[in-house]
């Protein structure tokens, strides 16, 4: 159990009452249930400092009390946790095959999503679809009437460190798009924050933000879909995402394996996307975009070169694995989008590879854990939504 000490600029009781607001809606998101008298130990506030603000936090629908419970300093005290019912985040991400939307609860629960596909055009065009798509979730009968907190969206590649523009996404053809200024006139009327961020650090930050229990020493979530990419999120004691000096951190499916390989679409050559991913895996195959891989895959998984094609790529996929344990050592590798469902055939090969090239050091110290995610399609646009809590809670200025 971790405890939040408050400091704060002498005399500023503004920012000094933001920064306590802030720590209580943290340990009550993170400790669902904790009462006012363990808040109070907790944040080194005094009981009546803590009361006072959790009065006001329950008077603004931010929290809702349970019942009275036994709690760990000796007299009973009543649950507090997120009130779920009032506001909504919204979440969404911009594919290379299709539009994701995701409407979720202060705790991640989904109210409504949807999904479309579509193929990738102009920063324009597929702005307005996604507009469009934000519209018809927020008129879902579960979202509808609630408080608009933020929208975050992800996209497949990297974000700029200090201003939402998407540097560079190779499979969409995209370079230097401020996509939510592209995508403000067709949502005038949403409130903020919204906010743009990579899709596998987006996923990456959703999966320890909105995870109960013990959180993870360093999860790397790997994002395999048209192309590849991972997120890189330290989870204890306080959740971050590692992005690099220039923001271009995990930037995996880049990474070169093959000096003097294939071209990529980023304009370097033998990067893993040339091995392992889905626009690889389609051009070996001479598959067309537009339908999904496994579903165009199905009738032809006994035939030999998909079985060859996916074996190569599945060891390439095992080498990157490998690769990532040795440099970072992370606790828990996530694997999700849409490759992870064509299975064993590519799977396999990877998990075999990764295990047979295990340094002593790290197979004598195992504790790493392989999660396989194939219901990964709504993480990115989830985690999305995860961090507009994350800056609504940290910018409590915004909470009245
Ligand atoms: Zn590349």
């Amino acid at each position: 159990m971790t405890s939040v000490p408050i400091h704060a600029r002498a005399g500023d009781q503004g920012f000094l009452k933001q920064l306590n607001r802030s720590a209580v809606l943290e340990l009550i998101r993170r400790e669902p249930g904790i009462s006012r008298a363990e808040l109070a130990a907790r944040t080194q506030l005094t009981k009546v400092t803590v009361g006072a603000m959790v009065q006001e936090l329950l008077d603004q629908g931010w929290l809702v009390e349970g019942s009275l419970q036994q709690g760990s300093l000796g007299r009973p005290g009543r649950a507090l946790h997120l009130n779920e019912r009032r506001h909504v985040l919204l979440g969404a991400e911009v594919g290379v095959q299709g539009l994701r939307v995701v409407a979720c609860t202060l705790t991640g629960r989904a109210l409504g999503q949807r999904a479309i596909l579509v193929p990738s055009t102009t920063p324009e065009a597929t702005a307005q679809h996604l507009a469009t798509l934000i519209m018809e979730v927020l008129t879902y009968p579960e979202v509808a009437g609630r408080e608009v907190l933020g929208l975050g969206v992800a996209v497949p590649g990297p974000v700029a460190l200090h201003d939402p523009t998407l540097l560079f996404a190779p499979n969409l053809g995209w370079r230097d798009v401020p996509f939510l200024t592209v995508l403000k006139p067709f949502l005038p009327d949403l409130p903020g924050p919204w906010l743009l961020e990579n899709e596998a650090k987006a996923a990456a930050f959703g999966e320890v933000y909105f995870s109960g229990g013990d959180k993870p020493e360093l999860l790397a979530y790997l994002s395999l879909g048209t192309g590849i990419g991972s997120g890189l999120m330290v989870g204890a004691p306080v959740p971050y995402l590692l992005r690099g000096a220039q923001g271009l951190a995990g930037e995996i499916g880049h990474s070169v394996l093959q000096s003097g390989g294939l071209y990529c679409h980023c304009g370097n050559r033998g990067c893993a996307e040339t091995l392992v991913s889905g626009w690889a895996i389609r051009a070996a195959l001479d598959i067309p975009p537009g339908v999904p891989l496994e579903t165009a895959l199905q009738p032809r998984m006994q035939d030999a070169d998909v079985q060859v094609t996916l074996r190569r790529a599945g060891e390439a996929l095992g080498m990157l694995l490998t690769n990532l344990h040795h440099t970072l050592n992370p606790s828990d590798i996530v694997l999700g989008g849409s490759l992870t469902r064509l299975g064993e055939p590519l799977l396999g090969p990877a998990l075999a590879f990764f295990r047979e090239h295990q340094h002593d050091l790290y197979a004598r110290t195992a504790s790493i854990s392989i999660h396989i995610r194939t219901d990964s399609t709504f993480l990115p646009a989830r985690g999305a939504a995860a961090q507009v809590l994350a800056s609504v809670f940290h910018e409590s200025s915004v909470l009245g």
